[in-house]
Formats: C-alpha cells, sequence, structure tokens
C-alpha cells in the first residue's frame, strides 16, 4: 500500500464540479477583486465564526499582520508568542514592527504555556498572540484572564484552527482578533494563496479593512500607510463551496484521530494529548519519536508518507538570530521529535488501519 501524506487533487476532486462552475460565474463577470463573491464569503465566514466581522486578505501572515499593525501599538512593543509555532507567527510580529516574545509550550499539547505567560511581560507588553497548533484550541480563559489582569490584548493564529472549539466558541470568536489562513493544505483550503481576519471589534474592523485596501476606506483616498492584501473572488467563491463541507470534513479529522489514539500501541511513539472537552480541528496528527528518521524511513519503507511540523525552532533559524542564546528546552525537544502521520479526508478505513499496523510494529 502507499499512501501520500496528503493529496490535495485527492482532497479537492468531490467539489471539482462545484468549483469549476463557481468559477467560470465568477470568469463570466468580470468583477474580479473586491466584489459580491467576497462580501458575501466574509458574511458567511464570520458567521460560521460566531463573529461580526471578517475580512478576507491575501494569506495568512498578511491576516496576522495587519491585525497587529491595525492595533495601532507603538513600534517595539513586545507581543508574546509561542516559542514552538510556525514562523508565520513571529514574522506576523516583526513585520508589524513589534518585538516577538518567544514562550514555551506545554510538551503535552504543543500548546502555550500559560503559565509561564507572567513572567514574560514587561512594561513594553501589549499583547499575547497565541497559535492554535495543529488544532487545538489554547486554554484561552486562563490566558485572557492574564490579558485582563495586565491589559494586554490577545490575538489567535487560527491558520490550522478552522472550527476548533473552546468550549461554546468557535476558534476566532476567543480573543481580541484572528487570523486565519486558507493556503490550500489547511482545513479550509483555497486553490491559491488567501487568508481572512475576525474580530467583534468595530474600529478594529474598520481599520483593517482599509488597511488590506492601501489604506483606503473610499477611493483614492488613504487614511493609512496600507497594504495591497486582498482575497481575490475566485478564491472567494471556491472558499464558499467548501465551507458548508468543514464540519463534515473536521467530523472525519476527528474520527482518524480517535482511531489513531485508540489504536496506535507502541512505547517508542507518543501520542498527542487527547482533548475531550474541546473540538479539536485535528489538522495535523502529530506524535514524538527519539529516533525520528529512522522511524519516518521506517514508514517511507513501507509505503507511508511522513512531515515535520516542523524540524527546525524558529530561535535556531538565523532569521531569528538574536534568539540564539534562548535557553528553550521544550521547544527543542518538540522540534527534535515530533513527527506528523497522514490524516485527510481522503484516507479510507483500510489504509488507516494499514498505518496503525505498521507503526505499531515498528
Ligand atoms: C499556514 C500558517 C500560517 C500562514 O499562512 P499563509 O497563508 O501561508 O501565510 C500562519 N500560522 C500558522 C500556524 C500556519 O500554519
Amino acid at each position: 500500500m502507499t499512501i501520500p501524506f496528503l493529496s490535495l487533487k485527492a482532497t479537492n476532486q468531490v467539489y471539482e464540479e462545484q468549483i469549476i462552475k463557481a468559477i467560470t460565474e465568477v470568469v463570466a463577470s468580470g468583477w474580479y477583486i473586491l466584489g459580491n463573491k467576497l462580501s458575501q464569503f466574509e458574511e458567511e465566514f464570520a458567521k460560521y465564526c460566531g463573529v461580526k466581522h471578517c475580512i478576507g486578505v491575501a494569506n495568512g501572515l498578511d491576516a496576522l499582520t495587519i491585525l497587529l499593525k491595525a492595533s495601532e501599538f507603538p513600534a517595539g512593543s513586545e507581543v508574546i508568542v509561542p516559542a514552538n509555532s510556525y514562523i508565520a507567527t513571529m514574522l506576523a510580529v516583526s513585520n508589524a514592527n513589534l518585538t516577538p516574545i518567544p514562550v514555551e509550550p506545554f510538551l503535552d499539547t504543543y500548546l502555550i504555556d500559560y503559565q509561564l505567560i507572567e513572567k514574560s511581560i514587561t512594561s513594553k507588553s501589549k499583547a499575547i498572540l497565541v497559535t492554535h497548533l495543529y488544532g487545538k484550541c489554547c486554554e484561552m480563559d486562563e490566558i485572557n484572564s492574564i490579558a485582563k489582569k495586565y491589559n494586554l490584548k490577545v490575538f489567535e493564529d487560527a491558520a490550522q484552527a478552522h472550527g476548533a472549539t473552546y468550549k461554546d466558541k468557535r476558534a476566532g470568536n476567543l480573543s481580541d482578533g484572528a487570523g486565519f489562513s486558507f493556503y490550500p493544505s489547511k482545513n479550509l483550503g483555497a486553490m491559491g494563496d488567501a487568508g481572512a481576519i475576525t474580530t467583534n471589534d468595530d474600529a478594529l474592523a474598520e481599520r483593517m479593512r482599509a488597511l488590506r485596501n492601501y489604506g483606503s476606506s473610499e477611493k483614492y483616498v488613504f487614511d493609512y500607510q496600507g497594504y495591497n492584501s486582498r482575497l481575490s473572488e475566485i478564491q472567494a467563491t471556491i472558499l464558499m463551496v467548501k465551507l458548508p463541507y468543514l464540519d463534515t470534513e473536521n467530523k472525519i479529522r476527528q474520527n482518524i484521530a480517535q482511531r489513531y489514539l485508540v489504536e496506535i500501541k507502541n512505547n517508542k511513539i507518543i501520542l498527542p494529548a487527547e482533548n475531550t472537552v474541546y473540538n479539536d480541528a485535528w489538522h495535523l496528527f502529530v506524535v514524538r519519536v527519539e529516533e525520528r528518521d529512522n522511524f519516518r524511513k521506517y514508514l517511507f519503507d513501507n509505503g507511508i508518507s511522513t512531515e515535520v511540523h516542523y524540524p527546525i525552532a524558529p530561535h535556531k533559524q538565523l532569521s531569528y538570530q538574536n534568539w540564539r542564546n534562548l535557553q528553550l528546552p521544550i521547544t527543542e525537544q518538540i522540534h527534535e521529535t515530533v513527527v506528523s502521520l497522514p490524516l485527510n479526508t481522503t484516507l479510507t478505513p483500510e489504509e488507516i488501519s494499514y498505518i496503525i499496523q505498521i507503526v505499531n510494529k515498528y
């Protein structure tokens, strides 16, 4: 059996006819940027997340950058981030002329350790930007209450958590504002780059809407030094075809994750923490293994492709050389040992059984 890590061709195949029809409509309309399709998608995604505002942008990195930029913190202000996130979380902070301050995650959930946040707060702190990494929501009650105590804003990097819930609310509606990515491999994926920002703050939403379009709310009037970061009509229409199936797809992911959690039994493999209270979007199923390369090669030799999210910790990257000497042992341990098993909507029960069987034999 040969099992790819993810085939976008396969995951999108079920929607192909509807997507082609929707794209054809856009082509015929003659309106390709900032039109009805985008407004309609923004309305639908806001409703889905349970928030007042959704602003479509060009990608997930821009979503976070614009969210921070629109917050109008003084340049050089500090924003707390999880040390083990995808680099885009840190880059958004840096791109907004702010300073990211990395905080260690919990080893079992891979999510920011809220008990360590207070120690990193200084007089320059303005916000906490958490990442719902791999599809699991952070402990938002604790995080929001720390933020309240120190008068900080809270933001979510929800790029991996479309549809995930914390208590009775969805990711994107758990803070002052959230950035989503619709990169093709995400739980809700476009066919090109796309992203969105969600918030319940009217004034913030208005600034972000201007910032994504050169800082303009009225044609040729520029109130802010903005960006060109717009979600195209074609991507918006594709996302609208797929959004109604997001919950069904997440349910499929949850069922696969449940099988892995119950049926994988191997002392060498550390399974991800089970989330019994919250609804995990299971963007990725990430296990930890001591000899990662060896494990990946073994799976590959048996036809199973895996990925590593992510092999090098942000503080070990050249782009963040100033963090080189930070002591972040949990982050390092995570980056050195994580492996992502295939988890996507096209896996058959037989393929899942095969993966479990091979993993158990390792
Ligand atoms: C994908 C991703 C992003 C960035 O999204 P793009 O659309 O690629 O810019 C940001 N944060 C996390 C956690 C991601 O997984």
